[in-house]
């Protein structure tokens, strides 16, 4: 069970009553909470006035009917949410993400990470994170933008560039975001760039976001590999996922040297020994939208594995990015067996505690999530910059302020695990970080 500090275990109890069923927004919760036992030692201060208590109750919770008409002429029903969890550092940011398996324990889950993770990029954004159970597979174009105005027409209510600045995730990309930037500004009538990021760059989008979630997770797990002595020249690496941080995680993997070998979507995985052909993956899986299958079909030194685990093909270095909790205790055991030395989280919360906890053991390299990520969230600070500057940044501008940043929040947590007497745990170092930074902000701004 969790190794909670006993001054701590009554806010998670209460935390797992209140919240009774949302299994990930536990597991989050139960995280982070193990890292804050020798902070409350340190600074006991940090348990008055109910902080930690708030941290974990989200300020706002939106849930909303979205009707929208299929292209039968057909009436089809989602549910969509956004969860305002904390706005002590700045607006509430944080993704949208349209997929059949979200529900409000996933939405909590995502904010409450959400909350750190922006903490962590020294940036002035706070935490949240929305989406609906709608499943943008197989719909037609109009489709989506049918449901993507519906969805708009209730959620634009409560947002502002200066209250809450949606982004995009699992299922919402820069088609996604274009209609629901495109209804906020019909109903407002209001250009205003800044409540949402991710935006394409003929209307106010920033260089290098598309990229900066898998390019800033290569930067974190390069600057990990570099504290044992070299980066990704000539190694292995397997990247999860074939969306959007996945294929940016491989792009900046292989111009660093790296090879990358497989890679997956949620029908299975794919092999190539001699390293992933990603004009193939971005053709088959960003302008296609089809599946991965596609790439054995089409490239016949690789295969395709329907069932099984993407973590079984050996490799060097292990990158997660597809969904929460997609590599298991199993699979750390077979990625430890054949001498991974590195594991980098593009997705969030991708490795469950069982696994994590076989990494540690094991003396794996972990960045987690919300450290290893958190290049995406910080570009799109640095998108809302431009937009409220009315300025526009090249790509090279753009791209070394992400990879300061990425070396900055690597560099912050190994220190922050150094000084809580942890050395090497980024997770520590990534909880422990992001929480003094949001509960000194909340201190400042008194019991609200
Ligand atoms: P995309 O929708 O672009 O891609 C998701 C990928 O993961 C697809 O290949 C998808 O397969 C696969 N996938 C999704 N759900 C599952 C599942 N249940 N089982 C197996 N595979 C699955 O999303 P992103 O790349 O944007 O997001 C990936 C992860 O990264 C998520 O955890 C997200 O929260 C996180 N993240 C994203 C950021 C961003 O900027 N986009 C920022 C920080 C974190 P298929 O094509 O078959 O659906």
């Amino acid at each position: 069970m969790s190794n909670i500090d006993e001054k701590l275990q009554p806010i998670l109890d209460q935390v797992l009553r209140r919240n009774a069923g949302e299994a990930e927004f536990h597991q989050a919760v139960t995280e982070v909470l193990e890292s804050l036992g020798r902070v409350v030692a340190k600074h006991p201060n940090y348990l008055d006035r109910a902080l930690i208590e708030r941290i974990c109750e989200p300020e706002r919770q939106v849930i909303f009917r979205v009707p929208w008409i299929d292209d039968r002429g057909e009436v089809r029903m989602n549910r969509g949410f956004r969860v305002q969890f904390n706005s002590a550092l700045g607006p509430y940011k944080g993704g949208l993400r349209f997929h059949p398996s979200v529900n409000i324990g996933i939405i909590k889950f995502l904010g409450f990470e959400q909350i750190f993770k922006n903490a962590l990029t020294g940036l002035p954004i706070g935490g949240g994170k929305g989406g609906s159970d709608f499943d943008p597979k197989g719909c037609s174009d109009n489709e989506v933008m049918r449901f993507c105005q519906s969805y708009m027409t209730e959620l634009y209510r409560h947002l502002g560039e200066y209250t809450d600045v949606p982004a995009g995730d699992i299922g919402v990309g820069g088609r996604e975001i274009g209609y629901l930037f495109g209804q906020y500004k019909r109903l407002t009538n209001r250009y205003e760039a800044g409540v949402l990021t991710g935006k394409g760059l003929v209307y106010g989008g920033s260089r290098a976001r598309t990229e900066a979630t898998g390019y800033g997770a290569t930067y974190f797990v390069q600057r990990m590999l570099e504290t044992r002595g070299n980066g990704f020249e000539g190694r292995r690496v397997v990247v999860s996922g074939s969306g959007n941080v996945a294929i940016y995680t491989i792009e900046k993997v292989q111009e660093l040297g790296g090879k990358v070998v497989a890679c997956s979507d949620s029908s299975g995985y794919i092999v190539d020994e001699e390293g992933i052909d990603l004009d193939l993956v971005k053709e088959i899986k960003e302008l296609g939208r089809e599946r991965i299958s596609k790439y054995a079909a089409r490239q016949s030194r690789a295969h395709f594995v329907e069932k099984g685990s993407i973590w079984d093909v050996p490799c060097d270095v292990a990158m997660p990015s597809a969904t929460q909790n997609e590599l298991t205790g199993r699979d750390a055991r077979a990625l430890i067996a054949n001498g991974v030395i590195a594991v980098g989280e593009g997705a969030n919360m991708p490795s469950t505690p069982e696994a994590v906890r076989l990494f540690r053991e094991a003396g794996v390299l972990f960045g987690p999530g919300k450290a290893a990520n958190a290049g995406g969230v910080a570009t799109s600070a640095l998108e809302m910059q431009q937009n409220a500057s009315r300025d526009s940044w090249t790509f090279e501008q753009t791209e070394r302020r992400l990879a300061d940043i990425m070396h900055g929040i690597h560099d912050t947590c190994a220190a922050t695990a150094e000084e809580y007497g942890s050395p090497g745990d980024y997770c520590l170092g990534a909880n422990v970080t992001g929480f003094v930074r949001v509960a000194e902000a909340m201190r400042a701004l008194g019991v609200i």
